[in-house]
């Protein structure tokens, strides 16, 4: 028998630290989340315990004589490509535990990730490119629903738009942040991602969580989702933002329900969410009203009956296999916006089994779906949004580039201020103050140090999709949007590129 149980004797991270430069002033011991400094009062003298950490860098980031450093445990098992370190341990903890196997963040794996197999074009001589600085270059986009074609009237001002155009979200940049729900995350990120928003003029989203009453000032710039669990959804709080997002599904975790547990749930969570302070809140998973599309189109209705039809209604699907036929019934059901969420999407929760191993890239869903919105003559009629593992601004640029109009980005939002991908947001202990609503972690995030960050983040890649653009030959988003010419595969098989529909690089 052995005096612990046995996950905790291999652990993942070494932490060590050079005693000379170390001067005991604790604040590693602070710092920590997860107790694995301590003060040793008969050694006077800070000591550590490897086993407990989580490899978070907090420690490393603050140490004031830089004495620390964390890296990955060099312990390992004799090499087995089956049997890997990571499968031994993960069959200790569940042997130790009898539990469900619990990860944040998208899925790490080794899959494919087709952004990096694809090349974008450049103009050279011919249809030259053009300097971003010193000629106009437009990147503003509009999500809604548009008509099949516009007519004008001549009126004493000139030619008029006859008829009046669906409700429509304009975005500076076609970037917006993606769901993350009030208790997933803290008040100060939420805050942070209502300012960045508003200062950038761009759109962020409620999540699954409602809306703050302190933050409905920032509706103009806000998403507020529905989802299964119907979590602080009322009449004032669809009413309070830009645009209503149902969710259906979440590429981390499709076709199962969403689970925050009763540690995050703080009194302003349960207020906020209307749920008791301290217990669980399980969202279903699915709609217990939706079994069809047109159960959904009569959710989509309802909605906008409920605010008036002033505001585009979304609807949030994973990328799973059927998605393109999904989405058409979508769009047939009235929806103005469809958001695609490929498997490495983020999360704050999900079985891991789940996580690593359901759902598609989103690459080849969103190159799918517009294929299928176009063949059927009804891409116009909703606009579509992709997420799920957008990394950079040249992500971007190549979602756009595949069919996607704009794109939502998460996990990139959280990393812009500290979150180092350490995957343990389940706990409702991260130790940059993100994925927390305890007192004492999450005042490590400040709302306007956060919003400054964030909306840095959004004018530095909209810098450099403007430059990206310009190299291509293009003055507009609108021209990039769909145009798969722009884009080359390497590496791909034929029946890869066909799904995208890119050629081959040298073609
Ligand atoms: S923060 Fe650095 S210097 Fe301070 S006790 Fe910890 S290891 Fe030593
Ligand atoms: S702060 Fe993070 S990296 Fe440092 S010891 Fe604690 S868990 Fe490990
Ligand atoms: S949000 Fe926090 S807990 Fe979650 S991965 Fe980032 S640093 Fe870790």
């Amino acid at each position: 028998m052995l005096f612990k149980p046995i996950s905790q004797s291999f652990h993942d991270f070494l932490v060590e630290r050079d005693k000379e430069k170390c001067i005991n002033c604790e604040v590693c011991v602070r710092q920590c989340p997860y107790d694995v400094y301590y003060w040793d009062d008969a050694r006077q003298q800070v000591m550590h315990d490897s086993s407990k950490c989580i490899g978070c860098h907090r420690c490393e980031a603050l140490c004031p004589t830089a004495c620390i450093t964390v890296r990955l445990n060099p312990a390992e098992f004799r090499p087995n490509s089956l049997w890997t370190g990571t499968y031994i341990k993960n069959l200790f903890k569940q042997a130790d535990t009898g539990g469900v196997l619990l990860s944040g963040c998208g899925c790490p794996q080794d899959k494919p990730i087709y952004w990096d197999k694809l090349q974008l074009d450049a103009s050279q001589v011919t249809n030259p490119s053009i300097d971003p600085l010193r000629e106009p270059m437009e990147t503003r986009t509009f999500l809604g629903s548009k008509p099949d074609m516009l007519e004008f009237e001549e009126t004493p001002e000139g030619p008029c738009l006859k008829g009046k155009l669906a409700p429509q979200l304009t975005l500076e940049f076609p970037i917006m942040f993606g769901a993350m729900s009030f208790g997933a995350i803290n008040f100060n990120l939420h805050k942070a991602m209502a300012l960045a928003a508003t200062e950038t003029g761009i759109y962020y989203n409620t999540g699954e969580g409602g809306l703050h009453q302190t933050l409905y000032k920032y509706g103009k710039n806000t998403i507020v989702q529905v989802a299964s669990g119907r979590f602080g959804v009322h009449r004032d709080y669809l009413n309070a933002g830009a645009a209503i997002e149902i969710k259906v599904g979440q590429g981390a975790k499709p076709g199962i329900g969403g689970h925050l547990p009763g540690e995050k749930i703080d009194e302003e969570v349960s207020k906020t969410r209307m749920v008791p302070l301290g217990s669980d809140a399980i969202s279903p998973a699915p709609h217990h009203d939706i079994y069809s599309i047109e159960d959904l189109l009569q959710l989509i209705y309802a909605l906008k009956e409920a605010t008036e039809y002033t505001k585009p209604v979304s609807v949030k699907i994973a990328a799973v296999h059927n998605a393109a036929a999904i989405a058409s019934g979508i769009v047939r059901a009235g929806a103005d916006i469809v958001v695609i969420d490929g498997f490495r999407g983020g999360t704050g929760a999900a079985p891991t089994m789940i996580r690593d191993n359901v759902g598609l890239p989103i690459e080849l869903c969103l190159a799918a779906v517009d294929r299928r919105l176009r063949d059927d003559g009804i891409r116009n009629r909703a606009s579509l949004v992709a997420s799920g593992g957008i990394r950079c601004s040249a992500d971007v640029v190549k979602a756009i580039a595949l069919g996607a109009d704009a794109v939502y980005i998460g996990s990139a939002a959280l990393i812009a201020v500290g979150c180092t991908m350490c995957g343990r947001c389940y706990t409702g202990k991260c130790p940059w103050g993100i994925a927390t609503n305890e007192a004492r972690l999450k005042k490590r995030q400040n709302p306007d140090v956060a919003a400054k960050r964030l909306a840095n983040l959004v004018k530095a890649w909209g810098h450099e999709i403007q430059e990206m653009l310009g190299g291509m030959g293009l003055n507009s988003i609108e021209s990039l949007r769909g145009n798969t010419d722009k884009l080359r595969g390497i590496g791909l098989n034929q029946i890869e590129l066909d799904t995208l529909g890119v050629k081959a690089a040298g073609q």
